[in-house]
């Protein structure tokens, strides 16, 4: 059995865990630090297609695969155009971002990457000691990104949290016919529900006869592999008929938890919950990518004061205003795209963007509010932070 120490040891080397490896990689303070990424798997697959909205020129430019200026939004009352400006709204493969971050990681003389399974972690006196397949590790900071999916369920099951699964799966096709506009996205399309479910067809247009299609649920309804697929059918054969044939050329899905159950509480000193595992995933709207750099740079400043490194990283207004807006989305789910499309049509996309990114002042925030009934939300203050069940 292997043993070996690390300064810093970082457990998952997907979105959050590569995030966290490469700001290390590229910050001085850490060049005498012996830093570990232990990831189970090869990292080759494109399992994910992250997108994300972004002001100017961003952190993952050389790597975004499309973005688009503009995108448009089908509501059960409303159709609409957006025009995102100043933001764009950027896509990344998963392949090409591992594939980029990796590279940058390994060069660093004082990280090693180790392909192997952690098995478990345990706090110590001094360190943290974590075991895998293959060896016993210890380390003065684990941050940990395997995501708790064995507590999904207690979330789900809590009195006192919200949980709605993000649930999905997209493929990208390719038609024989030109059939897209690759100029601009379909951000929500809920033309073609399914029965009792908040669901909606998301559209990434890559050119005129391809594009990613993503049959999505904030629900917790579950549906099988077979209903995804004839959800996407049926939306085919009625909105893009015209493109005639197709084939599959890549899929993908997924479940992410939106919720406002505090995975990060399992943190401790020394080892510290990041990614999913850590609540980074916006509760009201299950994107964390780009947010993801900004909890980063605060574990990073926090490690430099001298501070435990969760320190105050999590923003309670959002995470006040997220409780509310999930509380409503769970109890009338099915009313969820008339909220979606109220939020749409009343607002700039700028200011929904920043306020779901989670940069708006008091005053935009009750702006965007304002555009929603507000008895659902007052009803949720009540059932929430009074406790009284109605
Ligand atoms: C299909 C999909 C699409 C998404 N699209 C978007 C999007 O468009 N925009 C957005 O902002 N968010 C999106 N999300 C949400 C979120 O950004 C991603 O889930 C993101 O990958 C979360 O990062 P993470 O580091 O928590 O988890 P992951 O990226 O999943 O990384 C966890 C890593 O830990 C490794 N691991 C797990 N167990 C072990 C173990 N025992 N030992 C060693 N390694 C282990 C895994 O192999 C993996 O590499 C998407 C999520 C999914 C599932």
């Amino acid at each position: 059995m292997e043993g070996r120490h690390y300064d810093i040891a970082i457990i998952g080397a997907g979105a959050s865990g590569l995030q966290l490896a490469l700001a290390l990689s590229r910050d001085r303070y850490f060049d005498s630090s012996k830093i570990v990424v232990v990831e189970k798997d090869l990292k080759t697959e494109n399992d994910k297609t992250w997108c994300f909205w972004e002001e100017g020129i961003g952190k993952w430019d050389s790597i975004i695969h499309k973005s688009w200026r503009k995108a448009s939004f089908h509501g059960p009352n409303q159709d609409f155009s957006l025009d995102l400006s100043p933001f764009k709204y950027k896509m990344v493969r998963s392949v090409d971002f591992y594939d980029y971050a990796k590279k940058k990681v390994q060069q660093a003389p004082n990280i090693d990457w180790i392909i192997d399974e952690v098995n478990g972690i345990t706090e110590k006196r001094t360190t943290a000691e974590f075991d895998t397949k293959n060896g016993v590790y210890t380390a003065d900071l684990c941050f940990d990104s395997r995501i708790p999916f064995e507590l999904f369920d207690e979330a789900k099951n809590s009195n006192d949290h919200v949980y709605l699964a993000q649930h999905f799966k997209g493929k990208l096709v390719r038609f024989e016919n030109d059939v897209f506009n690759p100029e601009s996205f379909t951000m929500m399309d809920f033309r073609m529900p399914f029965k009792d479910s908040m669901s909606f067809m998301y559209i990434l247009p890559m050119s005129e006869n391809t594009a990613m299609l993503e049959f999505t649920f904030f629900s917790n309804l579950k549906v099988s592999d077979m209903e995804y697929d004839s959800c996407i059918e049926a939306y085919i054969q009625r909105f893009l008929k015209e493109g005639g044939s197709y084939e599959v050329l890549e899929s993908e899905s997924g479940l992410i938890p939106m919720t406002n159950f505090p995975f990060h509480r399992f943190s401790s000193n020394k080892i510290i919950k990041i990614g999913t595992a850590g609540s980074w995933v916006r509760p009201s709207t299950g994107y964390s990518f780009k947010s993801t750099e900004e909890y980063v740079r605060k574990l990073i400043a926090n490690i430099k004061l001298g501070k435990p490194a969760n320190h105050k990283i999590h923003n309670t207004k959002y995470w006040f205003y997220d409780t509310l807006m999930l509380d409503i989305l769970e109890r009338r789910n099915t009313e969820g795209a008339l909220f979606f499309e109220r939020m749409y049509n009343k607002n700039s996309p700028e200011l929904i963007f920043k306020f779901l990114g989670g940069q708006t002042s008091f005053l935009q925030d009750l702006k965007v509010m304002s555009s929603f009934n507000p008895l659902p939300f007052m009803k949720s203050i009540v059932r929430r932070y009074l406790g009284i069940r109605f």
